[in-house]
């Protein structure tokens, strides 16, 4: 099904494609920001893998592209309102033209049990589940079924799908984060076949495929902390992303000046060989094992 949503002289095509039937009911939502392709991608090899193998039981529910007017500029926004879609949920039926999508994925997404919402992170992150799992256990319970390594602590800004899903409608729901791929418009693969079998996994907790969840449970860690550089300068690593570090552990220099971590965490992100300024000066991104398991 394809509807089309419009605002004067302005409309945007919303693909849904449904598998399956009856409870319970799964939606995956991609492309909610246009530049963030590996998040569709893997939301299109998703509906190629219910193409071959529906669900035996419930139904799956997969909008690969929300917003495909900033998709095809390969940005965050639409151009016609300018609006980040994923600020402004549940949207409104007589709204801007992102408004109105927000609006019309509301709607598809109503009655869902659990909804996935894939996004893309910058390209050094490690790939991560991002969910409000201190504030809701039904959230941490979704998070727990996504075979993938690490669920971060969300901000819980609201306006988003997955944290109004949850508030409003009590909704299991996270963001699933990829890092985006170098290049404008390219897919990070190793990070959609991670992502991949995490939604078919997902899917075999529930009953939905045939066979035995492959992965593994994620841990759960707090917010995403950055770590900055004292001041400006060639920034070197030492340490990579996926390194549990202790307090006061080298991460890199900053010129020949030692950078620690602050406390004992997961390094998320480290950047690479660089020159930092003021005003740009994180050089790593790093999590704290939760308590909550
Ligand atoms: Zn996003």
């Amino acid at each position: 099904m394809v509807k089309h949503i419009g605002e004067t002289g302005v409309e945007s095509a919303l693909e849904v494609v449904e598998y399956g039937a009856g409870k319970p009911v799964i939606a995956v939502t991609a492309g909610v920001h246009g530049d963030e392709v590996t998040g569709v991608y893997t939301a299109r090899r998703l509906i190629g893998e219910l193409e071959k193998q529906p669900p035996i039981k419930g139904t799956v529910r997969v909008l690969p592209v929300v917003n495909p007017t900033a998709m095809r500029c390969l940005a965050r926004r639409s151009p016609f309102d300018g609006a980040d879609m994923n600020r402004i949920f549940p949207g409104n039926t007589s709204g801007s033209l992102s408004e109105r999508v927000a609006a019309a994925v509301w709607t598809q997404t109503e009655g869902a049990d659990a909804i996935i919402d894939l996004h893309c992170c910058s390209q050094h992150l490690l790939p991560y589940i991002l969910a409000v799992h201190e504030e809701f256990d039904f959230a941490r319970e979704h998070a727990r079924r996504i075979t993938m390594p690490v669920v971060i602590r969300s901000e819980g800004t609201p306006g988003q799908l997955f944290t109004e899903a949850c508030r409003r409608r009590g909704q299991a729901a996270c963001i699933i984060e990829l890092p985006s791929a170098a290049s404008e418009g390219g897919v990070n693969k190793p990070a959609s076949d991670l992502c991949f079998n995490a939604l078919l996994d997902f899917l075999r907790s529930h009953g939905m495929l045939e066979g035995e969840v492959k992965g593994r449970e994620p841990s759960f860690y707090g917010g995403l902390t950055d770590v900055n550089a004292p001041r400006a300068g060639l920034w070197t690593p030492v340490r990579e992303a996926g390194a549990f570090v202790s307090a006061g552990d080298v991460l890199g220099t900053l010129d020949d000046e030692p950078v620690p971590a602050p406390e004992e965490a997961l390094l998320m992100a480290v950047r690479p060989l660089c020159y930092v300024f003021e005003g740009r000066l994180e050089v790593a991104t790093y999590a704290v094992r939760a308590y909550c398991e």
